[in-house]
């Protein structure tokens, strides 16, 4: 027996648990992330909440990379909405998606492929990259074994801490040497890309889509949505807009 509520719920989940899109661009992920991701996702760490510090942190980056620039080139920036150098948060309980855009720098599809998928960005030297993986491998057991994951932003991997709270990421992004691509991730080793067909254009920037995983529906609730925020923006030099839908 399948009732109507039933039917919209599947709908709702399969929507909001959409599986990689099938005629992406496979890539596997660098080992050393993989095994990060594999303790982020597995993590009993209480304090999820550090996801959002992370991302702020991204989109402020990113805002400051078009903004220096602008600085020489005014026309980087384009016209109306797209020079707006802001951050935007939005919360839709409906598909249980808690998304982040700014208008930055964005990321060409190389961009995305590197600075997403791998972490040895140190140095170009040998040398270089061979002692970032010594102190980083230091680093992740250290995590593993204290459960802490609190330092995971200073080790330029902080990204990954979306899946805290989320089993499904997307990525999508507008560099403006490249076209729009969607990037996405369940963390299972694998990450795709594609050219995004989907998605509105984003002018220029980069939206980050959680797919909340069941126990961290609490960042939907714009209440604790606007504590976070007013707690990670303290040192944030842009606005940030937060939104929700209604249920
Ligand atoms: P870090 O910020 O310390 O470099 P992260 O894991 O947080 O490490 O991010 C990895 C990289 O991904 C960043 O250095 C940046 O190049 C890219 N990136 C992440 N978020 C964004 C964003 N919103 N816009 C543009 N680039 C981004
Ligand atoms: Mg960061």
């Amino acid at each position: 027996l399948t009732t109507d509520s039933d039917v919209a719920r599947r709908e709702a989940e399969s929507i909001s648990r959409r599986t990689l899109r099938a005629n992406a661009e496979k890539f596997e992920f660098q080992a050393e992330v993989s095994r990060l991701m594999d303790i982020i996702i597995n993590s009993l760490y209480s304090n999820k909440d550090i996801f959002l510090r992370e991302l702020i942190s991204n989109a402020s980056d990113a805002l400051d990379k078009i903004r220096f620039l602008a600085l020489t080139d005014k026309e980087v920036l384009g016209e109306g909405d797209d020079a707006k150098l802001e951050i935007q948060i939005k919360l839709d309980k409906e598909n249980k998606i808690l998304s982040i855009r700014d208008r930055g720098i964005g990321m060409t599809k190389e961009d995305l492929v590197k600075n997403l998928g791998t972490i040895a960005k140190s140095g170009t030297s040998a040398i270089a990259i061979t002692n970032y993986l010594i102190i980083y491998t230091a680093f992740v057991e250290k995590m593993q074994t204290s459960g802490d994951l609190n330092l995971i932003g200073q080790f330029g991997v902080g990204f990954y801490s979306v899946y805290l709270v989320a089993d499904y990421v997307e990525v999508i992004s507008k560099h403006n040497d490249d076209k729009q691509y969607v990037w996405e991730s369940k963390a299972d080793g694998a990450f795709a890309i594609s050219e995004d067909q989907w998605n509105e254009p984003l002018g220029r920037g980069t939206e980050i889509r959680l797919h909340l995983r069941d126990e961290a529906q609490e960042y939907l609730d714009e209440y604790k949505l606007k504590e976070l925020v007013k707690k990670y923006s303290e040192f944030i030099n842009f606005p940030i807009h937060l939104w929700a839908s209604k249920e």
